[in-house]
């Protein structure tokens, strides 16, 4: 029997087969769960539908996290449908790409905001609306990076973005751990995927962190998807709040790749 047996849940933010939430996807399907998924625009929805049939799923609905219409009539839907929910995964960031390659001194008020908007403040939105229909209590995961809490050349605004992102985890595990919820982030290595090709120099960032990580090698979307299997299933009841590291150990390194 897989660990989420039983369980129904919604995966928001899958593009194509790279994306981490195909991996999440896959390892969500594999240990048992019903899944739900968004795709943003009817170019996302060529790829996201035939890659949910993958996984039998039968939720696949529009949804533009930085409208809050969407989002009420996305939500709505999940209601009609499933009435109660299980897990949610946030799997979604934005950022101009000028914002990205530009020095970050020179990062504009609006490219500030919509950094902020799509990758932090939608947890929140998402979270406040899956909330009421986790009755029986739940489990939340967003996807973070190591740029919130270290200068990573590259990662500007979105550094930013997740230093939100990593305190409104611990601020949303607070206020729903009243209602049994479980709140968490994963914070992955680098992964070549459609958002990861907007941060400068991905290939040099990818390089340094194999050689820097205790195991040699960057992580794949497979492990970044079974560990959030196991954060959304009741094996980790016990874990709220916390920012857990699936980057082959890089995090715990000086950062110094050392001689080759
Ligand atoms: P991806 O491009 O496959 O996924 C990003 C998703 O965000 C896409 O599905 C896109 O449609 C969605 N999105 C963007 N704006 C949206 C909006 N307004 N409304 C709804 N959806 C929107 O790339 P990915 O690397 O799989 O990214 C998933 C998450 O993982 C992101 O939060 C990213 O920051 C994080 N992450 C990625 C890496 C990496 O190296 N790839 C490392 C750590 C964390």
């Amino acid at each position: 029997m897989g660990i989420l047996e039983g369980k129904r849940g919604l995966i928001l933010g899958l593009a194509n087969d790279k994306s981490i939430a195909w991996g999440i996807a896959q390892a969500c399907h594999r240990e048992g769960a019903e899944l739900g998924f968004n795709f943003l625009g009817e170019q996302l929805e060529r790829r996201v539908r035939p890659l949910a049939k993958k996984v039998n799923s039968r939720f696949i609905e529009a949804l533009d996290v930085s409208d809050d219409a969407q989002l009420d009539a996305f939500f709505d839907k999940v209601k009609e449908q499933w009435g109660e929910l299980d897990f949610m995964v946030h799997s979604i960031a934005f950022a101009n790409k000028d914002a990205l390659r530009n020095p970050f001194s020179t990062t504009s008020r609006e490219d500030f905001r919509l950094a902020l908007d799509i990758s932090a403040y939608s947890f929140i939105a998402c979270a406040q609306r899956a909330a009421p229909m986790m009755k029986a209590g739940g489990s939340m995961v967003t996807m973070t990076y190591l740029g919130a809490e270290r200068v990573i050349p590259g990662y500007n605004v979105m550094g930013v973005a997740k230093a939100a992102l990593e305190a409104s985890t611990r601020y949303l595990a607070q206020d729903l751990g009243k209602q049994g919820i479980r709140v968490n982030a994963l914070s992955a290595g680098p992964i070549r995927t459609l958002a990861a090709s907007a941060v400068g120099d991905f290939r040099k960032l990818m390089e340094k962190s194999a050689r820097g990580s205790m195991l040699g090698r960057n992580v794949s979307q497979n492990e970044v998807g079974n560990t959030t299997a196991y954060l959304l299933s009741d094996l980790a009841s016990g874990v709220s709040g916390e920012v857990h590291y699936v980057d082959a150990g890089f995090h715990v390194g000086s950062g110094d790749p050392g001689i080759e």
